[in-house]
């Protein structure tokens, strides 16, 4: 279907600062690359291995070379996302979701911050709230966790996305606790075995698609779960996100806001124009880079050079045949 050099031919790394600190992310540097379906990207964090990496680079070849799955929707409901800032800096955050009405908040615990609870409250007094710990916690700290939090502000959680790793602790705190609880990180640790058992586990799936493969492994590992999803990105840029919106739009069911806004956490985006989130929602649509953004944000070449050597090496390893010939 193409060749390597037709990537390396259209291939732009860019190197995009972060408005804040997020997950230990101050810059995030992303491969664009276009096929003859359009732009892609390929932006597995720089600490990745070949193995991890390389359902990424399937998903970026997909998106590049096959048609979008069918759409069932223009537009996709999406969430704001808070990481952990300073107070005075949530409204400035949260302004970058307009008309967002679900707010997802990283927390460690409810000591440290509550408050970002509180803040997110005070900007939108009837937002649903969603928590992530990213596995934080075992079971006794996600109880006592989750009783505060729920004692200091009642029914305004819509979710607890992945409190505890193991999926023996999930199953637990879900009996417990009259919280919902979505998995995120579990997902991929039970790709092996069976999918099914998740829904012991959990009431909601969060989907990534670049980490799921893209658009048909996405679909399967969905079926596969059985749970209501939430179609989330790995802080992508407007490339990735249009593919996440795409598969979030391919879904015949879609019942909670989507985690696919996060460009507005970066400095700027490389889209022209701009994705614009109206009335909390974002509109489905294959994007073009902006050749300005495009050069200013540009990579070194010795970046480039590792990013080259990075898809070259995925590529040696096989298994992308499908895309290769
Ligand atoms: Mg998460």
């Amino acid at each position: 279907m193409f060749e390597l050099s037709e990537i390396f031919q259209d291939l732009n790394i860019v190197a995009i600062p972060t408005k804040t600190n997020f997950r230990g992310v101050n810059v995030r540097e992303v491969a664009l690359f276009r096929g003859s379906q359009g732009w892609s990207e390929f932006s597995p964090f720089i600490e990745y291995g070949v193995n991890e990496s390389k359902t990424w680079l399937q998903a970026a070849l997909e998106a590049a070379y096959k048609p979008w799955p069918k759409l069932l929707r223009e537009k996709v409901l999406i969430n704001a996302t808070l990481p952990q800032v300073a107070i005075d800096e949530v409204p400035r955050i949260l302004r970058g979701f307009p008309g967002a009405n679900t707010i997802k908040i990283k927390v460690d615990d409810f000591e440290k911050d509550n408050y970002l609870v509180e803040a997110a409250l005070e900007f939108n007094p009837d937002a649903k709230i969603r928590l992530d710990v990213n596995g934080g916690w075992d079971l006794q700290t996600a109880l006592l966790n989750l009783y505060n939090f729920h004692l200091r502000f009642g029914n305004v959680f819509e979710y607890i996305e992945q409190p505890c790793l193991e999926l023996t602790d999930l199953a637990k705190l879900k009996k417990e606790v009259p919280l919902k609880i979505a998995v995120d990180e579990s997902i991929r640790k039970a790709l092996d075995t069976d999918l099914s058992v998740l829904k012991e586990c959990a009431d909601v799936a969060i989907i990534k698609w670049a980490p799921s493969g893209g658009f048909a492994s996405a679909q399967k590992l969905i079926s596969a779960i059985g749970l209501p999803v939430v179609i989330s990105s790995a802080l992508d840029t407007g490339i990735g996100i249009s593919h996440g919106l795409a598969l979030a739009a391919a879904q015949p069911e879609m019942e909670f806001a989507c985690g696919l806004g996060t460009t507005s956490l970066f400095v700027s985006d490389v889209l022209a124009p701009s994705l614009l989130m109206v009335d909390g929602s974002l509109e489905v649509v294959r994007q073009e880079l902006d050749e300005e953004l495009l050069s200013k944000y540009q990579a070194s070449p010795e970046r480039r050079l590792w990013w080259e050597e990075r898809i070259r090496s995925i590529v040696a390893e096989g298994g992308l045949d499908e895309y290769l010939n």
